[in-house]
């Protein structure tokens, strides 16, 4: 199984995102784009696993989330990796609270008391929603045109997810595994 953690977008930012999507996937670009359903923020990519890692996993998530509150996001911009202007990786940006980044912190170093490397690169929140085909390029005044359309959105992302990202014909489908609720609680 090929696993990750993640925050699903919640409304209204995913309206936002989705609308963005809509408007892209009309210009028809040389872009796989992604399904509506599965739109998330990585906080940490486990790749290929057997199965029987999942539990520990899970347990390093359990562990990671605790004392954990909703996280308020927002959207900030439209963008694309390595640049806006040789994209590759068309993404939306989000707003890191501070509660953000120490999750994201305590899922990246659960991890790697688990045998998972951690990423060499800062963490960067972002909504990935679409590749560029191999060999094409974008205008750029199309990404410019939306990145004007992005509102800040602010939402509350209450749960964590750990997804199993399936490969298929019209790109990854992903499967929820588990879902854990960010919610203070005082009987731990
Ligand atoms: P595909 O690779 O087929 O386009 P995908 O990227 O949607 O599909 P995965 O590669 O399984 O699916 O990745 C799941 C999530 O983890 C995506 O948000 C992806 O951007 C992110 N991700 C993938 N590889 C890494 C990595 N090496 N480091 C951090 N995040 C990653
Ligand atoms: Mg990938």
């Amino acid at each position: 199984m090929r696993l990750f953690a993640a925050l699903p977008i919640p409304s209204p930012a995913r309206e936002t995102i989705t609308g963005v999507l809509d408007r892209l996937r009309d210009a028809h670009l040389p872009v796989r784009w992604v399904r509506d359903e599965g739109l998330h923020l990585t906080l940490k990519f486990y790749g290929e696993v057997p199965d029987e890692r999942r539990e520990v996993i899970e347990e390093s998530l359990r562990i990671a989330v605790r004392d954990t509150g909703p996280i308020p996001i927002g959207l900030t911009e439209l963008g694309a990796f390595p640049s806006r202007r040789r994209p590759r990786v068309v993404w939306v940006g989000l707003d890191a609270p501070p509660a953000l980044e120490l999750l994201q912190d305590r899922l990246e170093r659960g991890g790697e008391a688990i045998g998972f490397p951690p990423e060499g690169r800062p963490f960067q929140p972002h909504v990935t929603l679409g590749r560029l085909r191999e060999g094409h390029h974008l205008p750029a005044a199309i990404l410019e045109r939306e990145a004007a359309m992005i509102e800040p959105a602010a939402s509350l992302a209450e749960e964590v997810v750990l997804y199993d990202s399936a490969p298929g014909p019209g790109g990854a489908t992903y499967t929820q595994l588990l879902a854990l609720p960010l919610t203070l609680s005082l009987s731990r």
